[in-house]
């Protein structure tokens, strides 16, 4: 579907119009109404939400996040909603106004789901020792991974990203993971207008191709002191962040500007090999 001005000043009209059309005569100022790419979901070894806010404030190289006080409760909240059955949320004071929070694996169980609390033995290292592992009777059962194992499978430990997984997810997925990032690294400025802002450049590039995926126009630019800021008017009612003190500052743009992108050009491609089908490539304003 594209939208073509009429003649009559502003008015646009809407209709579908094939590639092929497109590219014989390309309609002066066509322009495609920006919406989510819509994809099914898939099996993510990390929750998209707790993802998404660890690549904002964790620590790389293990599953903890840290979190201020005013967000500590929204935050407790949001990680206890996914424990597995084999988990739970380890809590710390870090420092002044912060909590370390760990999703972990319970304490009283081994890595392959023994519970050791009658039954505690220590290695000379202080280590704890399950019985029923050690001698030999466990190799068969699954490990119970726990979220710094779960974020090792993904590559992400000491070397934060957003892995490709993550970056062609499920739609909903892809919003969550969105949600997090926003919620722990990202802002809402005096004009409503989503910010996010980063040192990492590799997550500062996985934020803008997931935004993009969601209908957002983000437009990135280098910041002196804090690295990248990424900012995009917020162009449809969908939740960009989760949380409350954020969401309140969010004003939906539903200026044509916000909601659309022009066509700028058309182009056939050769057809490759067997396919005669002829292949268009359209280029869009961003
Ligand atoms: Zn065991």
């Amino acid at each position: 579907m594209i939208s073509v001005r009429n003649g009559h000043g502003d008015a646009f009209e809407t209709k579908a119009v094939r590639t092929e059309a497109l590219a014989l005569h390309l309609p002066r100022r066509a322009c495609v109404r920006l919406l989510a790419q819509p994809s099914v979901p898939v099996d993510l070894p990390v929750d998209p939400y707790v993802f998404g806010y660890w690549l904002g404030d964790g620590q790389s190289a293990n599953g903890n996040i840290c979190v201020g006080m005013q967000d500590y409760e929204h935050l407790r909240a949001e990680l206890i909603k996914t424990l597995r059955a084999y988990e739970d949320l380890g809590e710390a004071h870090y420092w002044q106004n912060m909590m370390m929070l760990n999703i972990r694996r319970r304490p009283e169980l081994c890595p392959k789901g023994h519970d050791r609390t009658d039954n505690p033995r220590f290695s000379k290292a202080g280590h704890p020792i399950c019985r029923r592992c050690t001698n030999g009777k466990a190799k068969h059962l699954p490990t119970l991974m726990s979220l710094h194992e779960r974020l090792k499978s993904v590559g992400v430990i000491k070397n934060k990203h957003i892995p490709d997984l993550y970056l062609h997810a499920g739609t909903h997925q892809r919003r969550a993971l969105l949600q997090g990032l926003m919620d722990s690294d990202g802002h809402i400025d005096k004009a409503g207008r989503a910010g996010f802002t980063n040192t990492n450049r590799r997550i500062v590039d996985g934020f803008v191709f997931v935004a993009r995926s969601l209908g957002y126009k983000p437009q990135v630019r280098q910041h002196n002191t804090s690295g990248w800021i990424v900012s995009f008017a917020v162009n449809s009612t969908a939740p960009i962040v989760r949380l409350e003190r954020k969401a309140a500052r969010v004003v939906v743009a539903t200026s044509r500007q916000a909601r659309m992108k022009y066509i700028r050009s058309v182009t056939e491609l050769t057809p490759d090999g067997h396919d005669q089908s002829p292949i268009f490539r359209s280029v869009l304003e961003l």
